[in-house]
């Protein structure tokens, strides 16, 4: 990856500063405001960042966690000073002590902060589903179809936009009953597969999917195991996925305002019935897109 912030060559806008009461927890580093101490396995965090309050004047900012460097982008309603960084917590990560590390340079040389937080086990449940033998033991033909997708939404996720595509808060793709939440289990037919890497919403008859906020579609066809599936690029690194569709409405390429119908839900792909699969990846991880909404939303006014 070994992205670097050139953010701050350009300011623009008016400045309006970080208030505390936007972040919902800070950290004693002056300037430097995570969005929790704790944060579970499959969680998004929020780094909010005044770099007049570091050393300044500040330059080459850099973001690393576990060895992998994370982009930073002006802040949206304050960009002057104001940065933001977004880092996903694997699901599969180990609970314990973790550390971010801020580090920049000026005029008197390179700087380096720790910022600590903790990686809390999240309380998933286990789902048991039954489903058809053929989408758990896959033969020679699907499983080689299956791992070509695979390799092509990897390199959609890697290939994102920079810029922020997204201009107000993320919003859910329908309104209905959650029926399984992000985190579960999955044991598909008596075997553990999987943990569930998004929300399912109860759709029995088809119903209008919309798009949780701008993007572009960076996919939309039938795939082995999401079946009918919509994947659009909101920029900053982050993606939503749409899966299951009975019907797709958009095509790639396609800008996408928030809100915009994308298809109708159904029961294509790897499911137990029909419903809609909503999923989100950060830096092409999964993280629990009901988190990201409520982490995000300290960062924008919600939409009218
Ligand atoms: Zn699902």
């Amino acid at each position: 990856m070994g992205l670097v912030v050139t953010a701050l060559l350009f300011s623009c806008g008016p400045s309006k500063p970080i208030s505390a009461a936007q972040s919902n927890q800070s950290t004693p580093l002056s300037g430097i405001t995570l969005s929790a101490k704790d944060v579970t396995n499959g969680s998004l965090l929020l780094l909010q960042i005044e770099s007049h309050k570091l050393d300044p004047p500040v330059r080459d900012m850099r973001l690393t966690f576990q060895q992998r460097h994370y982009p930073l982008y002006p802040h949206p309603v304050a960009p002057t000073d104001n940065y933001f960084g977004l880092i996903p917590i694997p699901f599969r990560t180990a609970p314990g002590p973790a550390t971010l590390v801020l580090s920049w340079t000026n005029t008197a040389g390179t700087h380096r902060r720790a910022i600590p937080f903790r990686i809390v086990a999240g309380t998933y449940k286990t789902d048991e589903l039954k489903v058809a033998s053929s989408r758990v033991n896959p033969n020679k033909k699907n499983t080689e179809r299956a791992q070509k997708e695979a390799r092509k939404i990897k390199r959609i996720y890697a290939e994102g936009s920079v810029d922020r595509l997204w201009q107000s808060d993320f919003q859910l793709p329908m309104s209905s009953d959650i029926t399984s939440p992000f985190g579960n289990k999955r044991v598909f037919n008596g075997k553990l597969k999987s943990f569930h890497n998004g929300v399912d919403f109860r759709a029995r008859t088809p119903s209008p999917v919309f798009a949780a906020n701008s993007g572009i579609v960076k996919l939309a066809e039938n795939l082995f195991y999401s079946g009918n599936a919509v994947v659009i690029d909101h920029g900053t690194g982050i993606f939503s996925i749409y899966a299951h569709l009975s019907r797709i409405d958009v095509t790639p390429g396609q800008h996408i305002e928030k809100g915009q119908r994308l298809g109708l839900t159904g029961a294509t792909g790897r499911v137990s019935g029909p419903h809609l699969h909503w999923g989100v990846k950060v830096n092409g991880i999964a993280v629990n897109p009901m988190q990201l909404i409520k982490v995000l939303s300290p960062l924008l006014p919600p939409s009218r």
